[in-house]
């Protein structure tokens, strides 16, 4: 059976609710989604050793500092979504088989 999404909600700013075509019903934080953003910039961030520790305290810029939302999904063809985030991030393709292996089952 194919698994598509039948609804996506947002659950407040910073979880977003998936109903699946299996029943399923899971929530993936926000800021989760931000993290394992699939696009080659971010693949590629996450692929390089963390800055060195620099003295002083670390500084947050501005869209760190901010609560992360989601601005809005597009359908990618039907096998995948495009997501914007409100930090200006938009070119993570997350395909549904992607989507549905994150977050965790929440009760439908
Ligand atoms: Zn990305």
């Amino acid at each position: 059976m194919e698994l598509r999404p039948t609804k996506i909600q947002l659950d407040g700013d910073n979880r977003l609710l998936i109903d699946w075509s299996d029943g399923q019903r899971r929530a993936i934080s926000v800021s989760e989604l931000r993290k394992v953003c699939p696009c080659a910039t971010c693949r590629e961030k996450r692929a390089q050793p963390p800055a060195a520790p620099s003295l002083g305290l670390p500084v947050l810029s501005l869209a760190e500092a901010r609560p992360l939302k989601v601005l809005g999904m597009k359908p990618v063809g039907n096998y995948a979504y495009s997501i914007e985030f409100s930090d200006g991030h938009d070119t993570g393709i997350f395909t549904l088989d992607f989507l549905h292996g994150l977050g965790s089952d929440v009760p439908a």
